[in-house]
């Protein structure tokens, strides 16, 4: 823990972390210490985390980057959290991440970007980590913590992992407790670890994944030991690779690593087959109305009164308007009246509506898939390695928004997956690769991705 403390200090130039808790971590390091020394230590005892600014932490400010929620203590914990804290671990401090997790890039949050610890060959330029949970990724990356906490809604685990060469899954939505946890689109939120190896991440998930009475999404069936996954044999795994995710102009190093890993699959025992997954290209489009319609709902509590900042005004609702004017940041603005538009009474039917019907196609062309004997999918994780610092997005969100081109169609259809550093593209910048398994199969994207890493 002291060792880590140090780190983080020494590396407050990343802004990976918004939050130091070090007087928390020394006691709760002091406790897991008692707890080793009389040998009923929890298997995470002692192990040092930093938490996504998403969860809510018990008397830690908690913000979700956001200065609507700038002075929010809450006087909860969040479930995923106290699991982590039941089983031994520590927490260091809290993690910044894109305002409300809207964001592929780290750039939206209140505490300004979070640099990846990686550089381009021969450039001093700083990139971005990837998002939203770009300070869970970039803080494990310069190994400022030995695991992070993170949250995935279309993409914010799976992205900045393979952004920083870590490996981050996402599970299946229902096998973690989103109680707690600062909701963006409640049927896509899934929170889950990014780690420095498969197997971190596989101990790390096995804490935050259980049902929990309190999020009546999350599904009671038994957790797995997912350790006991590594380095099973993968042998006669069937690995489907989706013809629709080989995309026009896609780098020529993006196609490489993919046949590379299909390569180390097949080498490993496992036989690979060409898929379709014919709605792969309406997942982009009916997200991005899907989320921000969920997100515009959600956020209809931040009025000023009950959470975070106030503003004065002539009447409540100037009160409101000023305070969520403030508050709320531009892309977040963006998002909720995207969403409060596609929800509207004359457009519903014509965007909404339509969207949740792609999104039953999408998750249709998955189940048709692996009722075929596929065991899980491969496919890059990313379009791209990191890019720089307010390279992307600035007059053109839709730019931003196809960063998660891979990972969307996952939390559409709410598998797990799981990105796993997978090699490096011209520039000497980590690229990872993303298995996608069947519901509540977090096992089977353990053994597999243990080969590719
Ligand atoms: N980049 C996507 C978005 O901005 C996904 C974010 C996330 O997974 N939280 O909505």
């Amino acid at each position: 823990t002291d060792a880590h403390l140090g780190a983080i200090e020494a590396a407050r130039v990343l802004n990976a972390f918004v939050m130091e808790t070090p007087d928390q971590a020394r006691a709760m390091a002091r406790e897991a210490d008692a707890k080793i020394a009389k040998g009923d230590a929890g298997p995470l005892a002692g192990i040092p985390l930093g938490i996504k600014d998403l969860f809510a932490t018990k008397g830690v400010r908690t913000t979700a980057c956001s200065n609507i929620l700038g002075n929010f203590v809450p006087t909860y914990e969040s479930t995923v959290t106290s699991q982590l804290w039941r089983d031994g671990a520590v927490m260091l401090g809290k993690l910044n991440n894109d305002e409300f997790a809207m964001g592929s890039s780290n750039e939206t949050s209140c505490f300004g970007p979070v640099g990846n610890p990686w550089r381009r060959d021969g450039s001093n330029a700083t990139l971005v980590p990837g998002g939203s949970s770009g300070g869970s990724a970039s803080a494990v990356a310069a190994l400022l913590c030995m695991g992070a906490t993170a949250t995935d809604t279309g993409g914010s685990i799976r992205q900045p992992a393979a952004f920083t060469a870590t490996v981050g899954i996402k599970p299946t939505y229902g096998r973690c407790s989103r109680w707690g946890v600062v909701a963006f689109a409640s049927s896509l939120d899934q929170a889950g670890p990014i780690a420095r190896s498969v197997r971190d991440a596989a101990m790390l998930l096995r804490s935050m994944a259980g049902h929990d009475p309190k999020d009546t999404t999350s599904v009671d069936i038994p957790v797995p030991d997912y350790e006991a996954a590594i380095g099973k044999s993968v042998k006669g795994m069937k690995i489907g690779i989706p013809r629709e995710y080989r995309l026009d102009g896609m780098p020529a190093e993006i196609e490489k690593l993919w046949s590379e890993g299909a390569a180390w699959l097949k080498a490993a025992g496992a036989e690979l087959v060409e898929v379709s997954l014919p709605h792969t290209k309406y997942a982009l489009p009916a997200y991005y109305i899907v989320a921000p319609a969920e997100a515009s709902s959600n956020l209809a509590r931040y009025d000023g009164v009950r959470y975070g900042l106030r503003e004065q005004g002539k009447n409540i609702i100037e009160m409101y308007e000023n305070a969520r004017a403030e508050g709320f940041g531009a892309e977040v603005k963006r998002r909720v009246m995207i969403g409060t538009y596609v929800l509207s009474a004359g457009y519903y039917d014509a965007y909404y509506l339509r969207a949740q019907k792609v999104r039953t196609l999408i998750k249709k062309d998955f189940e048709d898939c692996f009722a075929k004997g596929v065991d899980a999918i491969l496919t890059p994780a990313t379009p791209s390695a990191a890019f720089g610092i307010g390279e992307k997005g600035g007059a053109d969100p839709v730019e931003m928004y196809l960063n998660d081109i891979f990972t969307v169609t996952v939390n559409m259809a709410g598998l797990p997956g799981i990105a796993v550093p997978a090699g490096k593209d011209g520039q000497g910048l980590p690229l990872g690769l993303q298995l996608i398994g069947r519901p509540f199969d977090e096992e089977t994207l353990f053994s597999l991705g243990e080969v590719i890493e």
